[in-house]
């Protein structure tokens, strides 16, 4: 009756566990047909009668658990990046600003935003952002965006957005975005919203946290420096103070023929 009871048990144990080319040495005991290693224990399991054996990995058995764990904490990385993505873009416009799709068009710009990135832990501990300005279409937006798609692959969180949507948020909201939880905020278009007390309280919240901030901006450099109402002059202050790196983003020629090609078409199109 025993017998029959560790016979049913040990072939369900073996369920899956014996493969094609797997052999038995003189003693009884199972091998792997591929890496030779034992695939039972050579003592005796102590409380069956007569005694048997019990199961154990081989190599290949190992090393296929082993990429199994990889490939669910490759998983895991990757849904923790997607979540980070859906809660730190807030225009779904801005996941498409990346270094892949840089066109080159200004190697010194995409160089230092490289540059921030693979320096980000020293960023980070200094509290430095970089402001973005120049006039509409040079790409302000697109480095930033570059810069925050790239910390968000690392697993950094990283918010993209604009100050209004904050103010918005903030004023609306039942539980508004808490800040505190981003390593970098991005305020795109700063100059562009209504200044508030809101408004400088969240620039305020983010300078007393010491969270990196990077601006961009069609303001000039001294619009920023000498507004004409003391309410911007605060919040200008901060961000000029935690961006030491000012980026000049030019318009280029090829952008500005872009967008006069762009213009003809349309009118050809349109006027027809
Ligand atoms: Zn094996």
């Amino acid at each position: 009756m025993q017998s029959i009871i560790n016979s049913i048990v040990s072939a369900n144990e073996a369920n899956g566990k014996i493969h094609e080319g797997d052999y038995y040495d003189e003693t009884g005991r199972l091998f792997c047909g591929k890496c030779h290693e034992p695939k039972q224990t050579e003592k005796p399991f102590p409380l069956a009668k007569p005694p048997r054996r019990m199961f154990i990995p081989c190599r290949c058995d190992r090393e296929e658990e082993e990429q199994y764990r990889r490939r669910i904490e490759a998983q895991k990385a990757q849904d923790k990046i997607k979540a980070l993505r859906r809660s730190g873009v807030m225009d779904a416009a801005y996941n498409s600003y990346t270094f892949a799709a840089d066109d080159g068009r200004d190697s010194k710009i995409t160089a230092s935003c490289k540059r921030y990135v693979a320096h980000w832990q020293e960023m980070l501990d200094l509290a430095c952002g970089i402001l973005f300005y120049g006039d509409v279409g040079g790409g302000k937006s697109f480095y930033a965006g570059c810069i925050v798609n790239a910390l968000l692959d690392l697993g950094v969180p990283a918010l993209m957005t604009r100050l209004s949507y904050l103010v918005n948020d903030r004023v609306k909201a039942d539980n508004p975005i808490n800040l505190k939880q981003f390593k970098l905020i991005v305020l795109d278009d700063v100059g562009a919203e209504n200044i508030s007390q809101t408004a400088f309280d969240i620039v305020n919240d983010i300078y007393l946290a010491r969270i990196p901030v990077i601006c961009t901006t069609n303001l000039t450099l001294s619009e920023l420096k000498s507004s004409a109402t003391l309410e911007k002059q605060r919040i200008y202050n901060r961000i000029l103070e935690r961006c030491p790196k000012k980026c000049l983003v030019p318009v280029t020629k090829s952008r500005i023929d872009a967008s006069r090609e762009l213009d003809r078409l349309s009118s050809e199109i349109l006027n027809k």
